[in-house]
């Protein structure tokens, strides 16, 4: 009997994200870690991201005072992590695959990188008629990076190319080059920047993201955590100051999430460089966007 086995009172099996696990049938949150930094291009080892996340995530109230609801109530599996390979587009489709059989089965998936090339893999495996919205303080949009097509410095030019450019909105923009500059503004990706949201009011910025999102059906939501300040997120691949602060983030993902996420990813944590409080903002970023989609659902039924 659990009750009267020491085995059961006095230790605690290994940590899946939120340490609480429903089987896969019965999940509509599926948890899958992506250890790969391959083509990280300054402060490496977002591949131990997964694994800090989890930890974190076991050891932050599951309660959201934003939407009433409680992680600990939500149906979450968490499949483990990912078999990644050296190869960077072996890795994509590897996620492409897995992350579409999810889908497939009616289900959510959740991924946290890793480095945010990871992103591709996901998008590809969603429909073509679905919106990115990206929050990240860079775009992403260059064609290549050290001869890398598949780099997570151009993982967004290469999801403009499998979805359109016009279904892609970037959020926390403020770390970009003018070749990204100029293919967002010829190709029409849209987005509100770092700067735009320092300048305006929260209302307006809000209504500015209700506006770009409005008619859009179904949203893939990246979030690379150096949208982040690094202030408030100082463990990322390639930090960059004046940044968003935790409670701006969550107040844009309320809005965003009023709308039908059907994905999510979390890329960017380099947790070597942490004291702790990247890993945790991150739980609370996935914790609080689980929270959102399913008051939503709840709402909508
Ligand atoms: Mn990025
Ligand atoms: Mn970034």
């Amino acid at each position: 009997m659990h009750g009267l086995s020491h085995r059961f009172l006095h230790v605690s099996g290994l940590c899946p994200f939120s340490g609480r696990e429903s089987p896969y049938e019965d999940a509509r949150y599926v948890v899958l870690g992506v250890p790969y930094d391959r083509t990280s291009t300054y402060r490496s080892g977002s591949k131990f991201a997964p694994a800090a996340i989890r930890e974190a995530s076991a050891n932050i109230e599951t309660y959201s005072m934003r939407t009433g609801v409680d992680v600990e109530d939500l149906k979450i599996c968490d499949l483990g992590d990912l078999n990644v390979t050296d190869s960077p587009s072996e890795t994509i489709e590897r996620i492409r695959l897995v992350v579409g059989e999810i889908i497939s089965d009616g289900k959510i998936p959740v991924m946290l990188g890793g480095e945010h090339s990871i992103s591709l893999g996901g998008v590809k495996a969603i429909g073509k008629d679905a919106t990115v919205v990206d929050f990240d303080a860079h775009m992403d949009l260059r064609d290549g990076y050290n001869g890398e097509p598949l780099s997570h410095a151009a993982v967004m030019r290469r999801i403009a190319e499998h979805i359109g450019p016009e279904r892609i909105v970037q959020i926390g923009t403020r770390a970009v080059c003018k070749e990204e500059l100029e293919f967002a503004k010829a190709n029409h990706v849209s987005g509100i920047t770092a700067l735009q949201l320092h300048k305006n009011p929260m209302e307006n910025s809000l209504g500015l993201l209700r506006e770009m999102l409005r008619g859009r059906r179904q949203i893939y939501l990246t979030v690379d955590m150096d949208v982040l300040d690094p202030a408030y997120a100082p463990a990322v691949g390639n930090p960059e100051p004046e940044g968003l602060s935790s409670n701006v983030l969550l107040s844009l993902l309320e809005e965003v999430c009023k709308l039908n996420v059907i994905a999510v990813d979390l890329t960017e944590v380099s947790p070597h460089y942490d004291t702790g409080a990247t890993a945790v903002q991150a739980t609370k970023v996935l914790f609080e966007v689980l929270c959102l989609t399913e008051q939503r659902r709840r709402n909508v039924r």
